[in-house]
């Protein structure tokens, strides 16, 4: 059976050149990046050189605003507890968007276990953050603000130029999670006026275990892994140098690759929605054009999303229902809760993310499998006979 893998927003395959390009820090360049000889020379080479990559791709004004982390969860976690602690003098107050990633919510949930305060800003039905209450919400006293570049479930794109001239008017520090976004559309952390920005490599096609956190010239981080004193003491422990080398690459495709590809993908993705949103009761969800170029999420009355999960997966199509980490749990998506959608409408929704491997011949593919598993699952659904 041929698969059509459209769920790229849980995981991505590492791409060959990056895999051929990093695999001899594996077994031949095994050095550490700490030892003063030939072989952790050339380790600390391949980390230099992938700082670069990845400061060049988000315009960072210098390498050194770059700390690989093991990931987005502990980029996120970095950022928002590392500043919070570090700069407590300014006040006991952090903020986010309500459709935050859990990486996100749950890092400012143990910050109130500390003695912080924090508050959630609510968004439109499109899942825009409302820049009002973000007025009303963000103080003197915040520290620091974390809203997501682009929303992961809905795909709607935030206005952060906009929030960071609000944060920044309160002298508070934004920080950006664009772990959905990037690679997608172009990241620019000078021009948008970002502090402190989230990468995975995994979302870039590049390994897992390797995140970055860009921080901001000056801002000051209290370390959540003291350790060795690795990457400026804020990240201790010996580097992955693999997954680092293949990130700073991945970054470094992405950058020359992401205006083809995304407009590549835009015209499957529009051809996704147009054919899907022909299902009767079938709506999408987040913004229609202020949205990932890759990205089609939808909500199907009277079903479960998880039913036509495992029907499209019996015929070889890999879709989601939301987020990854909401799925182990089976509970309703906070984000699809926060754009105003009740219990009952929450449950019906797919999520597909395309990718490299996504073709134009797999639009009306997926269209009729779609329609026909939703005809199928609501012949079956108690709930469909009742609307
Ligand atoms: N932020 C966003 C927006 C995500 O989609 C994810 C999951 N890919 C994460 C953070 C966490 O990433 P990871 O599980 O790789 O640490």
């Amino acid at each position: 059976m041929k698969r059509i893998f459209l769920d790229h927003q849980s995981s991505m395959p590492v791409d060959q050149r990056v895999f051929e390009f990093a695999v001899r820090y594996l077994k031949e360049d095994f050095g550490n990046p700490s030892s003063l000889h030939s072989a952790g020379l050339e380790a600390k080479k391949a980390i230099d050189e992938a700082r670069r990559k990845i400061a060049d791709f988000i315009n960072a004004p210098g390498e050194k605003s770059v700390i690989f982390t093991g990931g987005a969860t502990e980029a996120n976690n970095l950022a928002i507890k590392g500043t919070a602690y570090r700069n407590v003098a300014r006040g006991r107050r952090v903020a986010s968007s309500s459709i935050e990633h859990m990486s996100v919510l749950n890092p400012l949930k143990e910050l109130k276990k500390n003695g912080f305060e924090y508050d959630l800003v609510p968004v439109d039905s499109y899942g825009i953050v409302d820049l009002k209450k973000l007025e009303e919400v963000v103080t003197e006293e915040t520290v620091v603000t974390s809203v997501l570049y682009a929303n992961n479930e809905i795909g709607t794109i935030e206005p952060i130029r906009e929030i960071s001239g609000i944060v920044h008017g309160r002298g508070g520090y934004l920080h950006v999670d664009a772990t959905a976004a990037a690679g997608r559309i172009p990241l620019d952390v000078q021009a948008e006026g970002i502090d402190l920005l989230t990468l995975s490599s995994n979302d870039l096609y590049g390994p897992r275990g390797a995140g970055a956190l860009y921080v901001k010239p000056g801002l000051k981080l209290q370390p959540l892994l003291p350790g060795g004193g690795q990457e400026r003491g804020l990240r201790s422990g010996t580097e992955n140098i693999f997954a680092i080398a293949g990130m700073g690459e991945a970054a470094r495709l992405a950058g020359l690759e992401m205006e083809r590809e995304s407009a590549r993908l835009k015209k499957i993705r529009d051809a996704l929605i147009k054919g899907i949103l022909e299902v009767e009761e079938t709506f999408l969800t987040g913004h229609p054009e202020k949205r990932l170029p890759h990205h089609a999420s939808f909500r199907f009355t009277g079903i479960e999303g998880e039913g036509i999960l495992l029907l499209l997966d019996r015929q070889g199509i890999q879709v989601s229902t939301g987020s990854a980490c909401s799925s182990q749990t089976l509970e309703a998506s906070h984000v699809l809760l926060a754009i105003g959608l009740k219990h009952e409408e929450v449950h019906g929704s797919m999520v597909l993310t395309l990718g490299r491997s996504t073709k134009a011949e797999d639009a009306p593919v997926v269209i009729g499998a779609v329609k026909e598993t939703v005809t199928k699952l609501r012949e079956l659904s108690p709930l469909w006979k009742k609307h």
